[in-house]
């Protein structure tokens, strides 16, 4: 029991979010937490009285006092043109940390059943393709700007580390495309690797993603904790709840600086709503991640063990799972069921499966403390010089005539250095041939050897080739503390 209650928001959601999160409200108060929920409202009904967020401003008030979230799922309505409204909380809070554990459970029958599957995915969540920023060139070529920064890959490596410290684990796995993506994924891998020291007792190991989801296809059970990107995370979730069990069984949590927000991985089922037959167990096992979260790792683990149980005994199935083992759908458990039946095994022990009760981990948020200083007067510090320029422009024109016409717009202070076509060096020739797609960049460097390309001079070079070209866009080639901060193209 706890002297004070804790306080927390509780957003019922839409579709089957309120049945599910009512199981867990029910089963925690069951175990004796005493929690003081703040009801607020969030998704589909906030769009049809036409706030455009989804979230409305009381909701938001109340996440800034209690700082931690229990989540239904919320609708995405199609055709109003809104944001998703799980986004739009992710963001406002800006809950950078996404954790998906992936546990086998007794009793939910997988190809992978016995092996032991017991991992965490920590997938970064504000940064990389999913910053949003995208931009058509042409009008048939788009880009996605790829964002990966220092600061916001220390974050999210440091709470994978310090997760493992606080649950005992051995191993945390670097998961990223280093080998492709020099400058980003490759950041990612090297901050990793300078953090890794300082948790001697944890063992760190980088495998690039799609060796992880082969490995994670071949032998889960080789994985402890993964931290990676934020696609890739996406992508390697997902797949790490595939194995055990799926969308009924899988919890996630989200943590930023300031609020914490618990959710099951599912959507708001809308054909199942108000039947009583949805699975709690993914909402149920999010809201475990959620008392850790406050402190309450004793209750969270008798939780967890009445949970573990009730699947072990296997009397009380809920419709999902009769349909996997080919049970009796018709007599499945509901929902209320399940959760009665959740309740009455609080107490007890799994024996299948170790029990988590007894096992002594410190709970509480990661308090990840930052290891570089960030900010612009760290950032001017950094020695750097503009070397040239990259230029985009839109053109169908083979590069055998673009190659010229673009060197004698050069001028004298610069000088053109190659041209690639998405990527690969396409002049001067390298007998490469790729196949047009009317965008090329232009590389112009500064005509003296390790000389500074100036703002007068790019800007004067941009003026002459917007004369004859389309250009789109722009990016500086920057060499910061004497290490190129640009890749060469392909063939260069
Ligand atoms: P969904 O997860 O709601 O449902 C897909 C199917 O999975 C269901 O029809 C059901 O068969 C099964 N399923 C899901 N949860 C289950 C559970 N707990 N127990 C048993 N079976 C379960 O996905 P969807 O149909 O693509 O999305 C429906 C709505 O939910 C959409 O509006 C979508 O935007 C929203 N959504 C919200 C979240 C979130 O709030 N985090 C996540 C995903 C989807």
């Amino acid at each position: 029991m706890t002297a004070q209650p804790h306080r927390i928001t509780v957003i019922p959601g839409d579709g089957v979010g309120p049945e599910v999160v009512r199981s867990a409200q029910r089963i925690i108060a069951a175990a004796g937490v005493a929690i003081d929920w703040e009801e607020a409202e969030a998704g589909a009904e906030v769009f049809r009285r036409g706030d455009t967020s989804g979230v409305p401003r009381a909701t938001r008030e109340s996440i800034e006092r209690t700082r931690v979230v229990l989540k239904g799922p919320l609708e995405t309505p199609v055709g109003f043109g809104e944001k998703s409204a799980n986004v739009t909380l992710r963001k406002l809070f800006e809950t950078y940390a996404n954790v998906r554990p992936a546990r086998e459970l007794p009793g939910v029958p997988t190809r992978y059943a016995g092996e032991g599957v017991d991992m965490i995915i920590v997938r970064e969540n504000i940064e990389d393709l999913y910053a949003g920023i995208e931009h058509m060139q042409t009008p048939d070529v788009g880009q996605c700007l790829k964002v990966i920064s220092r600061k916001g890959s220390e974050k999210i490596i440091r709470y994978a580390f310090e997760l493992a410290r606080r649950e005992g684990r051995r191993k945390v796995t670097c998961a990223t495309k280093a080998n492709i993506m020099k400058l980003t994924e490759g950041l990612f891998k090297r901050v990793f690797e300078e953090l890794a020291g300082e948790y001697p007792e944890i063992a760190p190991e980088h495998l690039i993603i799609d060796n992880v989801a082969h490995q994670m296809a071949k032998n889960p059970a080789q994985f402890d904790v993964v931290v990676t990107t934020n696609l890739n995370g996406d992508i390697i979730s997902d797949l790490a709840s595939g194995l055990v069990g799926g969308l009924g069984f899988a919890p996630s949590g989200n943590y930023g600086d300031d609020v914490a927000i618990f959710e099951a991985v599912h959507g708001s089922a809308p054909k199942y709503a108000g039947k009583d037959v949805i699975n709690p167990t993914a909402l149920i096992l999010s809201s475990l991640m959620m008392l850790r979260h406050v402190g309450e790792s004793g209750a969270a683990d008798r939780i967890e063990d009445a949970v573990l149980v009730t699947l072990e005994e296997g009397r009380a199935v809920t419709q999902d799972l009769a349909r996997q083992t080919g049970g009796d759908v018709e007599h499945a458990a509901s929902t209320t069921g399940f959760t009665d039946s959740i309740i009455a095994n609080l107490g007890k022990q799994p024996t299948t499966v170790p029990p988590r009760a007894g096992t002594e981990r410190p709970s509480g948020p990661a308090a990840p403390r930052p290891r570089w200083s960030y900010g612009p007067e760290v950032a001017a510090a950094v020695p750097r010089t503009t070397v040239g320029v990259d230029v985009f422009l839109e053109t169908w024109e083979p590069v055998a005539a673009a190659g010229p016409a673009l060197e004698a717009l050069a001028g004298d202070a610069l000088r053109l250095q190659m041209i690639s076509s998405r990527g690969t060096m396409v002049w001067p020739s390298t007998g490469l041939k790729p196949d047009a797609v009317g965008l090329l960049r232009a590389r112009y460097v500064a005509r003296a050897e390790g000389a500074a390309a100036s703002d007068a001079d790019i800007s004067a070079l941009v003026a002459r080739i917007g004369e004859r070209y389309a250009w789109t866009h722009l990016e500086k080639l920057h060499v910061f503390a004497g290490a190129d901060g640009f890749t060469k193209a392909q063939g260069q």
